[in-house]
């Protein structure tokens, strides 16, 4: 483990790194964030790391949040460097990353400094098995169970990295965000789940995994920020393990507010669980042992873990107080502030998933009945999208007080600023409107009867009266899968 923080590194933790070293001398990053190069120097001395890096199979970057993927030019740039020296051929090697991060690499290799020799490029999104019910599609189509990859360049990917199988699914934290599941030749099943909140189809993924490393940011009882920061708590990390049945968890990507252990409370008592700390090497035979370390990890960190367990306790008591406090309190109002924030994200997640399944019906019609749908069928979406548009992504899902980060209190807790960003995300033009006016294209291109006058949509554009577009909310239609997209473009073509 290279690295256990979650946002950004500290004196005791680094950002998010693991290397695995899946048969003797084949090595694979799982994430690199900055500085992970410089914890393989530490760990193994300059020697080991230029061994590492000579055998280093394929860098996996599950998203693209800074501190999962910083290291990874260093990480080329050094490991090339290390080849041309000894006037070596540069051997393959495979970065199996998201869509996004390999235009980005793509777009730094043309205009920062080349890094992309001799790299095969692998597309987490072509690992996923569409065979899962999700956000998108409401029901499993025979279609579905396909995935992307081509079946040659996934074998001789496994053959060279000596893995016997690899798959993904999309986790429930950014947009183009991965968990990973991989079994080495010698049949070790490793599941990793990168950020996410807990997530059914990673259980059934990783199922009987031998070690999953996953999440797990903050305590339980500060759920409320793990729903809203869309990462994991410690308990929902161990139930995830207990319902893949896997025979270790070892819980990473600890909150800064743990810098140097997290409270063990949730954990201890916990068979087959254990904390990452930075510099841990674990293997079959030794994962059980990180629980006999927590004695002497509380005895050498034990002014720090006391204060920790006080501030937990207040946080708890917070969290359980009645409502008839008085409503003047700042520790209640960010209480109740964040319940409606959460209420609001669920009510627009549960909108977005109707809109969805409105297309997805559409595209039934299309595919399945191979006719376009009649004016009603569409007039009936774009009704719909009408209708949850209004207040969709829109001013409503802040609640009418002042954010906490904006209030100058001096005791919120100190997630203030995520609920701050929170906000700032919800103002932008909400997702429908994108797939509005990609739907209207696609419609107006396919036949004049079908058009729909723009007249129609626009009072509800002016009704959102939306603020310019934000470069988070840039591409919003990333959210809907390119494939469906692609289907109902094709279809829409063909019916000309
Ligand atoms: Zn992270
Ligand atoms: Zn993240």
């Amino acid at each position: 483990m290279l690295g256990t923080a979650s946002a950004m590194c500290g004196k005791y933790r680094n950002n998010t790194g693991i290397l695995v070293e899946v048969k003797q001398d084949h090595f694979i990053f799982l994430d690199c964030g900055e500085g992970s190069l410089n914890q393989v120097v530490r760990l193994r001395g300059e020697e080991g790391a230029r061994r590492v890096l000579k055998n280093l199979k394929a860098i996996y970057i599950s998203h693209q949040h800074a501190d999962h993927h910083l290291g990874s030019i260093d990480l080329l740039t050094t490991r090339e460097e290390i080849f041309k020296e000894s006037n070596e051929a540069i051997p393959p090697l495979y970065i199996v990353v998201t869509r996004k991060y390999s235009n980005f690499m793509t777009s730094y290799h043309k205009n920062i400094q080349p890094v992309l020799t001799n790299l095969q490029l692998i597309k987490n999104e072509d690992l996923i098995f569409h065979t899962q019910k999700d956000e998108y599609y409401e029901e499993i189509l025979d279609a579905d169970r396909v995935r992307f990859v081509d079946k040659n360049v996934l074998d001789e990917f496994q053959k060279y990295a000596g893995l016997s199988y690899i798959e993904t699914c999309r986790a429930l934290h950014c947009r183009d965000a991965f968990c990973l599941t991989l079994t080495t030749e010698n049949g070790f099943k490793l599941t990793f789940s990168g950020d996410t909140r807990p997530i059914a189809r990673l259980v059934e993924i990783g199922k009987d995994s031998d070690l999953l490393i996953h999440e797990g940011s903050i305590e339980h009882c500060m759920i409320k920020d793990a729903i809203i920061k869309k990462h994991s708590t410690f308990t929902e990390a161990i139930n995830v393990g207990k319902d893949m049945k896997a025979k270790f968890t070892l819980i990473t990507h600890f909150s800064q507010r743990y810098s140097k252990m997290p409270p063990l409370e949730e954990i201890e008592n916990e068979e087959n669980v254990g904390i990452a700390f930075d510099n841990l090497v674990v293997n079959p035979s030794n994962v059980q042992q990180i629980r006999l370390l927590y004695p002497a990890l509380k005895l050498m960190f034990s002014k720090e873990y006391d204060e920790m367990l006080d501030r937990s306790d207040a946080l708890k008591m917070t969290m359980d107080r009645d409502l008839d406090m008085n409503p003047d309190d700042d520790e209640r109002q960010d209480v109740d502030y964040k319940t409606e924030l959460i209420r609001k994200l669920d009510q627009r997640y549960k909108k977005k998933q109707e809109i969805f399944k409105g297309i997805q019906r559409w595209r039934k019609d299309m595919v399945d009945k191979n006719k376009p749908p009649s004016p009603e069928k569409f007039e009936q979406l774009s009704n719909l999208i009408n209708k949850v548009s209004p207040d969709t992504g829109s001013r409503s899902a802040s609640p009418s007080r002042k954010s906490p980060a904006a209030r100058s209190t001096s005791n919120s807790p100190p997630s203030g600023g995520a609920d701050k960003k929170i906000i700032k995300r919800s103002r932008s033009p909400p997702l429908v409107s994108n797939i509005h006016d990609k739907l209207l294209k696609i419609k107006s291109k396919e036949s004049p009867e079908h058009s729909i006058k723009s007249e129609r949509v626009k009072p509800a554009t002016k009704k959102r009266n939306v603020s310019p577009p934000s470069p988070v909310r840039s591409s919003s239609t990333a959210d809907i899968p390119d494939r469906l997209l692609k289907v109902v473009k094709k279809d829409a073509g063909s019916q000309k």
